[in-house]
């Protein structure tokens, strides 16, 4: 396509700017809206699987990224009780000869300032903060976005990427309810130095009982052990990322666990320590309405038991980039990255949701994971920069 396109985008999440950075390298001109006042330091660890990561390549900040990134020779899954092996899941190089590259671990706010920095390297002025859409509209050829602080902007693109509450795709779609699934999550970040020397053996842990998972491994260059742990509830009323959570809550909740556990979760210092709700949409099967389309969890919402919320994500953007790049115009490169997408983004959503019983299992001593269930649902072995668009 000829690239006098100019593409607006709601939403500077991971990915919001990876978005952006894949359209500013199919020569589009690109403004991203994010309604928070500043691009914060929220968030905790993410994973990146060879998958995304061969994403951050087509997107050229796989260096940068990597200097951030810890990557585990292996993960081990244990009991939550006896602290048993149930699985050893091999990380490592294997994966690079296999996939093209390996599978990381990221703090969330070192992924998103490496794409914001990439971004702005492009563009100083590509990233728009203090910007909460409430509305577009759209015509033949223009698509305009109107602001709650009264501005408004104009383009020939849209992309909402506002994340699992998208604004945008009740607009586009018509509302819907975002629904709370009836799991909780806490994220908490401890300094290494707090953590016993064998509970890091190996860094990369999973532990999984009744109800009740926690996943750890190290970020920030090893200095934190970050930790996600995950319970079922019955009701939830708050809404947000970062609602301050209490220790005592989160011990409450592992109580009889493995010491490895335990000492884990009482050794976060209290302002590291958040939960939110997982929440569900429905997946849609069209993401394109004239001149605007969904990306990431604006789309398509998915529980985090495959790792994969950002990287499907990353994958949404470098599929979008590619299609812009080789349409000969707007609708046809839309079309193209639906289509590429929308099956893709279903089955993970659903293997996503089938992970829960395995991972907050009651009988524990059941769990089999001979090859690793990511790589042997052939997750990984899509390749986002080659795939068709
Ligand atoms: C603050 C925050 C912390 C997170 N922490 C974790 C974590 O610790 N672990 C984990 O697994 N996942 C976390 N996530 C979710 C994870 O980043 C996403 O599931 C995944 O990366 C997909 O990204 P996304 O860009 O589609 O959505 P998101 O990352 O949710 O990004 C959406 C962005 O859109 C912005 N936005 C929303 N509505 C509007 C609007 N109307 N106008 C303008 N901007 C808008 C939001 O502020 C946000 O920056 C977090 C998300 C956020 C926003």
């Amino acid at each position: 396509m000829s690239h006098d396109c100019d593409v607006l985008i709601v939403g500077a999440g991971i990915g919001g700017l990876a978005a952006a950075l894949a359209l500013q390298r199919a020569g589009c001109k690109v403004r991203v809206f994010e309604q928070s006042p500043e691009l914060g330091e929220v968030g905790a660890g993410l994973s990146v699987s060879p998958n995304g990561a061969l994403g951050l390549q087509a997107l050229g900040v796989i260096d940068a990224f990597r200097a951030k990134a810890y990557a585990p020779e292996y993960q081990c899954v244990r009991h939550f009780a006896t602290g048993r092996i149930l699985a050893h899941v091999p990380r490592g190089d294997r994966l690079t000869k296999e996939y093209g590259d390996r599978y990381y671990v990221i703090h969330r706010a070192d992924l998103h300032a490496v794409l914001a920095g990439a971004v702005r390297a492009n563009d100083a002025t590509a990233i728009v903060t203090d910007h909460r859409a409430s509305d577009l509209v759209q015509d033949d050829s223009r698509v305009s976005v109107r602001f709650e602080n009264g501005n408004t902007a104009e383009g020939k693109l849209l992309i909402a990427a506002d994340g699992v509450r998208s604004r945008m795709r009740n607009v586009l779609f018509g509302a819907e309810e975002v629904r709370f699934t009836g799991y909780v999550a806490w994220r908490g970040l401890v300094p290494i130095e707090r953590v016993p020397g064998d509970a890091l053996d190996p860094p990369s842990q999973v532990w999984i009982g009744p109800g009740h998972m926690i996943n750890r491994y190290p970020v920030a260059g090893g200095k934190l052990l970050n930790f996600v742990a995950f319970a079922e509830r019955s009701g939830w009323e708050e809404e947000g990322w970062n609602i301050p959570a209490k220790v005592s809550e989160l011990n409450a909740e592992f109580a009889g666990w493995h010491p490895h556990v335990t000492t884990i979760v009482e050794n976060v210092p209290e302002d590291k320590l958040f939960k939110w709700a997982l929440c569900a949409r429905s997946a849609l099967m069209r993401w394109v309405k004239g001149r605007a389309a969904l990306l990431g969890d604006a789309a398509h919402p998915l529980l985090p038991y495959l790792g994969q919320g950002a990287v499907m994500a990353i994958e949404d953007a470098v599929l979008l980039g590619r299609a812009v790049a080789a349409a000969e115009d707007m609708s046809r490169a839309l079309a193209r990255y639906e289509a590429a997408r929308v099956g893709r983004a279903r089955l993970v959503v659903e293997q996503s949701t089938l992970m829960v019983a395995r991972f907050h299992s009651s009988d524990p001593d059941s769990f089999r994971h001979d090859v690793p269930v990511d790589e042997s649902l052939g997750l990984f072995a899509y390749d986002p920069g080659t795939v068709p668009v």
